[in-house]
């Protein structure tokens, strides 16, 4: 966890990569934690995956690809309908 770059899940035809971040790992806005510990430590560490994401989101949108991003909250229904509902777009 932490440090992978690979989606989640990708639907090759429609170029659509997903990614479900974990809420710790990825800054979630409602869960993300400051950890007080060892805050030099994890503050630079969290700063990097985010920084990350947003790097591997722009190499993908760079080739053609569409990026969504859901967090470990989301039930999973919900991502589900969310991409259902962008695949539909893409066909027509
Ligand atoms: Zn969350």
């Amino acid at each position: 966890m932490g440090g992978r770059r690979r989606a989640d899940i990708v639907f090759t035809r429609w170029r659509v990569a997903v990614f479900v971040d974990g809420c710790f790992w990825h800054g979630c806005p409602l869960h993300a934690t400051h950890p007080k510990r060892n805050s030099d430590y994890w503050l630079p560490k969290l700063q990097r995956n985010i920084d990350r994401d947003r790097e591997t989101d722009e190499q993908l949108r760079s080739s053609g690809w569409i990026v969504v991003r859901c967090w470990e909250h989301e039930a999973p229904v919900e991502v589900a309908k969310r991409i259902e509902h962008l695949i539909r777009r893409l066909r027509t």
